[in-house]
């Protein structure tokens, strides 16, 4: 095809990208979703012995970098360490807060309204389609100085489960809906739904400039137990690490919006500093 189209008299620049781009379209439909070949055209190493499964524990399995043969989609977004990140960006005692789930119309807002009243910023995990549905949410996250995280389409906790073209799916697309949502800030982190990373899947995130991030402190706002036993939550179990986990999605958050207020004064009172998950 390639010999043809050069002897064309109206061979371009143009058609010579387009046929790249259709060769490549091509040869991604015919890799079989999962396998080994489909994980290493996507630039994802392949790493053979590695069960699939969570991964999301304090330490996260380093694994090699690099030996991609693709240039990734968002060059702005640098490639970032693929091991599961929970330490702060800053020194000394901090705590990093990450809200998940949302956006949503009626929670986001009154979470944003509690992280302002006490000057503390926050990584917002969204799910790609929520996202699209509220861009002026996501804008104002931006805004408002907190950072984007992408936490997949359909918030499948049994992803690290299903073929790594699912997986790839799930983080691509959520990603491309919160970028365009933001009007292009940078996404940067991943976080897997329940944990359910992969090597694979951290691979890719990263390679796309987002920090596979994990948590330290799971307030369990989601079930709801109750403002005091979310605030207690936070008190018993900080010394965990430094990444709490609550959430403005998911349902009614009015206890996690209680629940933040109090445990912000109380972290602040224990002489913490409130810092981002490290992105580098
Ligand atoms: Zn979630």
């Amino acid at each position: 095809m390639l010999a043809r189209l050069r002897s064309a008299p109206q061979w371009t620049a143009a058609a010579a990208a387009f046929a790249v781009i259709a060769v490549a379209a091509v040869t991604t439909a015919l890799v079989a979703p999962g396998s080994p070949a489909a994980a290493a055209h996507a630039g994802v190493p392949h790493l053979p012995g590695v069960p699939a499964g969570k991964d999301g524990g304090p330490s996260g399995r380093p694994t090699a970098s690099g030996g991609s043969a693709h240039a990734p989609a968002h060059p702005a977004a640098p490639p970032v360490p693929d091991t599961i990140v929970h330490a702060a960006e800053i020194s000394g005692p901090a705590v990093n807060i990450t809200i998940d789930d949302g956006p949503d119309p009626v929670w986001t807002p009154k979470v944003l309204a509690v992280l302002r009243k006490h000057h503390v910023h926050a990584v917002f995990c969204m799910i790609g389609p929520q996202a699209a549905a509220h861009p002026d949410l996501v804008r104002q996250v931006v805004a408002e100085g907190h950072r984007l995280c992408d936490h997949t389409v359909h918030h499948d906790t049994g992803m690290d489960h299903k073929p790594f073209a699912y997986q790839k799916s799930e983080i691509m697309d959520a990603l491309q809906m919160i970028e365009t949502a933001s009007g292009g800030a940078r996404v940067s982190y991943y976080r897997a739904p329940g944990g359910a990373f992969t090597p694979a899947s951290r691979a890719l995130a990263a390679q796309h400039g987002m920090r596979p991030l994990g948590w330290n402190v799971d307030t369990k706002d989601f079930d709801r137990p109750g403002t005091q036993v979310i605030v207690n939550t936070v008190k018993s179990e900080i010394h965990n690490g430094p990444t709490i986990l609550f959430h403005d999605g998911g349902g009614q958050r009015a206890q996690t919006v209680a629940a933040l207020d109090q445990a912000l004064t109380w972290i602040k009172g224990q002489g913490y500093a409130f810092s981002f998950p490290k992105v580098d």
